[in-house]
């Protein structure tokens, strides 16, 4: 009886709950995807578009099946058209509705015209296809003059093209139709069921789609060309192709084998990892040039930016790795993400943390000629970045609306959900961890999932509780400080081990964690596993033995925080480190020292002798890109100017050296990219104009455009005489697509302060700039050397980011502070960044990656003010007339 009651009692506030949607707002509001998740049901989209030459505009009919799951209610579309987009024609089961009831970016048919059950909304739809600032972008192709387009989506501009249900827990069939140029090609997430030629143009129709996200809808089309794996006559599950636009199609001919073998391989992995078969019928890996990111994994079409797979230079080893780990990454998302889908954006560590960690798995089972958690330690050294810093987010991140879903994006969530799940395989153990994984995807296939559930699933197969540990991990942000202290008797032996943590952002938070601690004496280093869930922990296995030399509590690097050494073990580890047998081992050390330097405690001029010193004999070339490339990072951002050029003959020299005796070409390539960064002496403009005319080589290194043009930015930031006829030859030289965006790009290296005016106002005012261009010119642009000219630009670059997160792409903003704030050194950036964030009303997102990239810039002034002598070189300014400038740079677009 009371059982019944209370279903009576909540089944009349249910009846009461669906009266009304809730208050619209522009965007996709949390609660109004709630809503909706639990009103709707059974969504089937049936498009039908035409991309017509000349390539402007998408034009299309839509037809919506939603069923309402009790009495009419409001059916609410996410509509949020740019400019020239356009709806007309709307139809509600079969009647017209004369005024479409469009407000705050949606379409809202009213419960009256509504009925319980399948409700069918028809209409026509236009949105604009442009170079830039589109979800459907155009790709000219200038070298034969073809148009390509693509869409994306993520995280929710599907809305931005035509009308729907913009959250990803809706999940809906798509049944797609393309009329595009009988010239063309299409695909999308389906494969072709039906191509109609209709004289100038054809018609692709496309299977329906298992029920998928909006955001991992996907199309592109143009005269693309396919190759196939099948070519021994052996038909694989999934079918995979690779397209390319056609004047890329010898390129990709050299690289296919490669792609099939390693995407047919990692097919193999995750099928057995996740204990379930690919979950859509085929797999498409479709190349795009100047695509804004590495990858994005649509549902059985995954886009990948066509510069990440036919290298546009000769590759490292660890450039073929990182094209590996990009194919498993978005590879493993369609199990993690596609299949299963996170509930809301604010649990995009689920699919994200995913890709990484399984990516890794793969590159150590696949791969095993490559160090995988070397390359894992690096990717989670990003997280360390971002999460000693006030911006940082825990992983889980509260989003009231898709509006700010851009923002959760960065190394919270790509680089510290990993490596939180590599501590939960430790924690846990890695069967009970698989088990966990094959669970969560199996009960939760074609549909949506939030963290909660994952925690479940680890609970159910490890027995334990996790509440505790999940939320500290996944819900608190920042990172704990983990610290090793003991105490000796006379003898010398330990009589008390105490490994401790501390909230490294100053807070009281405590994270629960398993680790492995090294202990070296002075014969051979012994490891001992420790299980920190409090502020500390005994190691009774360490009483009674001799005092150690150095202590280093994350062995293995099994798990996540700042791991300090002592002053002990900094002095032992600086003496021992080239002696330590285990290369892995000796990366983290090297690490562990570079914490000393950002954290002031040692001198980078110090680093930069051991670093070099210790990469001569190094053969791991993820090892030597780290040092060399920390070296480099002290050299030129926290050493002061004369202590940087009494530096600068010794460090070229030694980079110089590198990258002609290196006896491994890919570390020769990492040594010739670090010297390019690094070069500042006459001696070394020398040698980069050598390099240029042949005169020099790197040994077994062919000198590409995209690196030839590399080395005249430097040229040109050093305001060599010769940069700017050089520069001249080699857009001459090289016409091709990239060709045309790198002589761009690298012109704002030009130390010249009208140079950098005029393309900061192409940055803020050119429409027609495409988003590549900018991105590959902000680095040139930033030039360290050239802060006092690019200051003044500071204040109007931070104003510009609620515009910019608006209208670029996911990674921009991240992209625009990292160069415009990692552009400065002084003291004066940091006074008018804390300006800036004390009077702009920016919204918390917003300042939260402020106050993220703020902190590297705080740091070199420390680290300069600690090390770099009484009077750290100040950039010379003339704020005043700039900043009149600047306000007229920002003035309203037409
Ligand atoms: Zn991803």
């Amino acid at each position: 009886m009371r059982i019944a009651s209370a279903l009576l009692a909540a089944t009349i506030t249910v009846a009461e709950a669906v009266a009304a949607a809730p208050p619209l707002e522009p965007g996709v509001s949390r609660e109004l995807a709630r809503w909706r998740a639990r009103h709707y049901a059974d969504v089937r989209y049936a498009l039908d578009v035409t991309v017509a030459a000349p390539v402007e505009k998408l034009a299309g009919s839509l037809e919506i099946r939603v069923r309402l799951r009790g009495k009419p209610v409001d059916i609410v579309l996410d509509w949020r058209p740019p400019d020239a987009g356009a709806l007309s024609g709307v139809d509600v089961n079969g009647r017209a509705i004369a005024k479409p009831h469009v407000v705050r970016e949606h379409l809202v048919i009213p419960a009256r015209d509504l009925r319980s059950g399948e409700n069918v909304i028809e209409l026509r739809f236009e949105s604009p296809i442009a170079t830039a600032g589109t979800a459907v972008t155009l790709y000219r192709d200038r070298e034969d003059g073809s148009e390509y387009v693509y869409s994306l989506f993520v995280p929710s501009d599907a809305s931005t093209v035509f009308p729907c249900f913009d959250q990803p827990d809706l999940k809906a069939r798509f049944a797609l139709a393309l009329e595009v140029p009988a010239a063309w090609e299409a695909v999308s997430n389906a494969p072709a069921a039906e191509t109609t030629a209709r004289g100038a143009t054809k018609r692709v129709r496309f299977r329906e789609t298992e029920p998928i996200s909006t955001y991992l809808l996907a199309f592109a089309a143009g005269p693309f060309e396919t190759l196939d794996e099948r070519e021994d006559g052996v038909a694989p599950q999934p079918e995979a192709r690779l397209w390319v636009r056609k004047s890329r199609l010898e390129r990709a001919r050299r690289e296919a084998y490669e792609m099939f073998l390693l995407h047919r391989q990692a097919l193999g992995f995750f099928t057995e990892y996740f204990g379930f078969p690919f979950p859509f019928p085929k797999h498409d890996l479709v190349l795009v040039p100047e695509f804004p990111y590495g990858g994005m994994e649509h549902a059985g079409a995954t886009f990948l930016r066509e510069e990440s797979v036919l290298f546009p230079f000769q590759p490292s080893a660890s450039d073929r790795l990182r094209r590996a780990q990009l194919l498993f990454h978005e590879t493993s998302h369609q199990w993690f993400g596609n299949l299963v889908t996170m509930r809301w954006f604010d649990d995009l560590w689920l699919k994200e943390g995913f890709a990484n960690f399984m990516a890794a798995k793969a590159t150590e089972q696949l791969l095993p000629e490559h160090s995988a958690w070397n390359a894992f330690h690096q990717l989670k050294v990003a997280a360390y970045r971002t999460d000693a810093t006030r911006g940082t987010t825990p992983i889980w991140q509260r989003l009231p609306n898709l509006s700010a879903a851009k923002s959760a994006y960065g190394n919270i969530v790509y680089s510290k959900a990993p490596g939180v799940l590599h501590q939960a395989e430790f924690y846990l153990g890695e069967d009970a961890f698989r088990r966990a994984v094959q669970a969560f995807v199996h009960t939760h296939a074609y549909g949506a999932a939030d963290w909660n559930d994952l925690v479940r699933a680890f609970e159910a197969a490890s027995g334990r509780k996790l509440g505790a540990w999940a939320n500290a991990w996944v819900k608190r942000r920042g990172m704990p400080t983990v610290e090793a202290k003991w105490d000796v008797d006379g003898a010398r032996r330990i009589k008390r081990f105490v490994l401790s943590q501390s909230d490294a952002l100053r807070g009281d938070g405590l994270w629960p964690m398993r680790t492995e601690l090294l202990v070296a004496g002075n014969g051979a280093a012994q490891t001992v596993p420790v299980v920190l869930n409090g502020r500390t922990a005994t190691v009774p296995e360490l009483v009674g033995q001799p005092a150690p030399r150095y202590v280093f509590a994350n062995h293995g690097d099994h798990a996540y925080g700042r791991f300090l050494l002592d002053d002990t073990s900094r002095a032992a580890v600086i003496a021992d480190l080239a002696g330590v047998p285990d290369p892995f081992l000796r990366a983290l050390l090297a690490d562990a020292l570079w914490d000393e330097v950002r954290d002031a405690r040692l001198a980078p001029l110090a680093y930069i002798d051991l670093a070099l010193r210790q990469a001569r004999s190094e053969t791991d070339e993820l090892t030597v890109a780290s040092l060399v490339g920390r070296a480099h990072t002290a050299f030129r951002w926290y050493l002061s100017d004369a202590q940087r050029a009494a530096a600068a003959p010794r460090v070229e020299a030694a980079l110089a050296d590198g990258m002609a005796n290196a006896p491994e070409t890919g570390v020769r390539i990492t040594y010739f990219r670090t010297f390019v960064g690094a070069a500042t002496t006459e001696d070394a403009r020398r040698t980069l104009k050598a390099l240029l005319a042949g005169t020099r080589e790197v040994p077994g290194v062919a000198l590409s455009s995209r690196e030839r043009f590399r080395v005249i930015e430097r040229l040109l930031a050093l305001g060599d005489p010769e940069a700017g006829a050089l520069l001249t030859a080699q857009a001459q030289a090289d016409p091709s697509d990239e060709g045309r965006r790198y002589a761009y790009a690298v012109a704002a290296a030009r130390p010249e302060p009208e140079v950098k005016w005029r393309r900061f106002l192409a940055f803020l005012d050119d429409a027609s700039l495409a988003e590549s261009w900018v991105e590959e010119s902000l680095a040139p642009f930033n030039t360290v050397e050239h802060e006092q000219w690019t200051l003044p630009f500071l204040e109007t670059a931070l104003e510009q980011l609620p515009h910019l997160r608006r209208t670029r792409k996911i990674f921009f903003v991240d992209h625009w502070l990292a160069a415009f704030l990692g552009g400065q050194r002084s003291q004066e950036a940091v006074t008018t960044t804390k300006r800036f964030l004390r009077e702009a009303r920016l919204d918390p997102d917003l300042r939260r990656k402020v106050l993220e990239h703020l902190d590297g810039l705080e740091r070199t002034v420390r680290i300069r003010a600690a090390f770099a002598g009484p009077a750290p070189s100040e950039p010379r300014v003339s704020r005043r007339p700039m900043r009149r400038r600047s306000r007229r740079a920002k003035r309203p677009r037409t």
